[in-house]
């Protein structure tokens, strides 16, 4: 079987033959290159259609680019909603949207459904393969060449290779996995009512677990609570003395990337609830019927009979981005590492954002370093808080993002650091008096113009905090504002060339092209079921109960990616309050 793939842009004059189309792994021929005209417009190949793909494409001047689209998912999700399609609050089809859709008034940009299955960087091609379910006609692999590569695969469910869990265990991902737990919640419930089934394995039909208590995980066992006492109840009153909802988490506290009034709360209605939380227990294995785990606190092996596990435990690297990340000396990572500018490390014209990357820091810590060095020229080693504070200036005109990284989240830690050192006290006392005038607190500033900084211990303070760098949340906030961020650098990039925007260079001449990548958080949100809703919103406000409900509504009806979508949505939660959820197994 020949293919030829020459459609629309998708390799902008290459033409490829792909023989043998029909085997496992087939072979690629590429033939000649046709002539490109001088003045083509550049090729950006764009892996995926998720939150950083379409914050990207949506914001793309592409009038002035040829876009290819590759992403087997020809549709965007919005995943914060995914909970609640578990449960039949909202349908799967109300919070998708097709890629084409989103796209049609977009000049110049192309789609094909299709997983990338290799990246090779060095000659600028990525290698994709026709999604599973394609005809025999288009079965096989072809090349895509590209003069740009943007990245966001996005991540696949971590299971920490806990034995069972992909056997077992369903994960809540994507729009399938929803599906999927909504069909399987029925089927315990159906199940459990059959007049052949005992009493304990009734019991343990409806036994309901989900493993991991961060947000997905808590707001999946908040909605199945609502479900059953809210709907389940009137259908099977004979079955709801047997149900048990069980959130299992390794740590101490659930939610505790929140702040600690909102996990609290958390914890404390869901005792009300009946929502069994066991905190301090770590997976061992899932078999078929029950989970096995351990007790942190006294090591005791616990078994737990189950109908269902949802595994919510954070995400995992996709194959495509383990191999990627092997090819350009980055095998020893987890994700796949970019600078500020979200450039991929150790690869040419590739750019990384979303789920599947992370932003690497340690060249801004080098920087900050260095300017201590030219700061501490000829002051042995010690500077007043004036000149500490000079030297603060030099870097916050390079890296306007410094304050976000410095003073909150870095500063912090460096006297974590120090506080767990056996530092001596006065030591202690400088890094915070420090952290405090960064922080313009109102203490008494002329006694802390005398302050002297150790310039060594604070680079020492500033390298230990290096190791124990947070990246940025694996959240749709920060993979949609990093989509926004690359289209304004590609929409800017000749104004910027001849006349660049970015900061300073800390070593050699002029300026950085672009301004480096920022992130604004804007709060974010844990709805714990019964219209109750916990946010944390910036400025460290904390707002919880039913008029947070009510923005979480507003703001998610909001956020939706077309009219469409929206309406959807808000008529999807309308239905629900006068009718119920939809409780059919289809
Ligand atoms: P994704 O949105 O996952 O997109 C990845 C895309 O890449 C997909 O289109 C996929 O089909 C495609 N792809 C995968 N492999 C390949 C390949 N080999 N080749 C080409 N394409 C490929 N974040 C929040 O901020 N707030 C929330 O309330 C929130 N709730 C969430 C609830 C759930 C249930 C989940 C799962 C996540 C939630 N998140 C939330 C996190 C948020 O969804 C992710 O951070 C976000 O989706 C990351 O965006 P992304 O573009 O990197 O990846």
């Amino acid at each position: 079987i020949i293919s030829i793939v020459a459609a629309s842009g998708i390799l902008g004059g290459t033409l490829l033959v792909f023989a043998d189309a029909g085997q496992q792994a087939p072979r690629l021929t590429k033939t000649e290159a046709v002539a490109e005209p001088e003045n083509r417009k550049k090729k950006v190949v764009v892996l995926g259609t998720g939150w950083a793909a379409i914050s990207f494409l949506k914001s793309l001047n592409s009038t002035v680019y040829d876009v290819q689209v590759v992403s087997p998912r020809n549709f965007f999700v919005f995943t914060p909603l995914l909970p609640s399609v578990t449960v039949g609050t909202v349908e799967a089809r109300s919070i998708t949207e097709s890629i084409r859709k989103i796209m049609r008034k977009k000049k110049n940009v192309e789609y094909c459904q299709a997983t990338c299955v290799h990246i090779d960087s060095l000659n600028k091609k990525v290698l994709c393969r026709p999604v599973v379910g394609c005809p025999e006609a288009v079965k096989g692999d072809f090349e895509l060449a590209y003069d740009y590569l943007v990245v966001a695969v996005g991540a696949e469910p971590n299971t920490f290779n806990t034995p069972g869990v992909e056997q077992h265990c369903h994960f809540l991902k994507d729009v399938e996995d929803a599906e999927k737990i909504r069909e399987s919640i029925v089927d315990c419930f159906e199940l459990a009512d059959l007049p052949i089934v005992t009493e304990d394995e009734r019991r343990r039909l409806l036994h309901f677990v989900t493993v991991g208590g961060g947000p997905t995980g808590v707001e999946f066992a908040a909605e199945l609570h609502d479900l059953v006492y809210e709907d389940l109840y009137k259908l099977y009153p004979q079955l709801i003395d047997y149900v048990n909802i069980v959130l299992i988490q390794s740590g101490d506290h659930i939610l505790n990337m929140f702040d600690v009034r909102i996990s609290e709360f958390a914890e404390e209605k869901f005792q009300r609830d009946g929502i069994d939380v066991k905190t301090g227990c770590r997976v061992l294995e899932v078999q078929e019927k029950a989970i096995v785990m351990k007790d942190k606190s006294t090591g005791k092996r616990i078994e737990v009979p189950y109908g269902m596990v949802v595994w919510s435990t954070g995400i995992g690297t996709r194959p495509l981005i383990i191999q990627f990340m092997k090819q350009i000396g980055q095998g020893d990572r987890r994700l796949l590492a970019t600078d500020e500018w979200l450039r991929v490390k150790g690869c040419e014209n590739a750019y990384a954002l979303g789920d599947c990357a992370t932003i690497e820091q340690r060249k801004l810590l080098e920087d900050i370093s260095y300017i201590f060095t030219l700061a501490d020229k000829d002051k042995n080693g010690t500077l007043s808080i004036q000149e500490f504070k000079e030297a603060m200036e030099a870097i916050r005109s390079r890296y306007p993002q410094i304050d976000l990284y410095l003073k909150r989240q870095h500063m912090k830690d460096v006297v974590r650091i120090l506080d767990h050192s056996k530092g001596d006290q006065k030591e202690k006392q400088h890094m915070k008096d420090v952290v405090r005038i960064l922080d313009h607190s109102k203490g008494d500033r002329k006694g802390k113009q005398h302050i002297e900084i150790e310039i060594e211990k604070f680079k020492e303070a500033l390298s230990k905090v290096d190791a124990q760098m947070k990246a940025l949340p694996a959240t749709a906030q920060v993979a949609a504002q990093q989509g926004e961020y690359l289209a304004w650098c590609f929409n800017h990039w000749e104004k910027c060339a001849a006349h660049p925007e970015g900061p300073l260079r800390v070593r050699g001449e002029g300026r950085h092209q672009f301004p480096p990548f920022v992130y604004k958080h804007f709060g974010q949100f844990a709805p714990l079921g019964g219209e109750r809703t916990a946010a944390e919103l910036p400025g460290d406000w904390i707002s919880i109960g039913r008029s947070t409900q009510w923005l979480w509504y507003s703001v998610y009806a909001s956020k939706q990616v077309s009219w469409r979508t929206r309406a959807l949505v808000v008529f999807d939660w309308t239905k629900r309050c006068l009718f119920g959820r939809d409780t059919s197994r289809m």
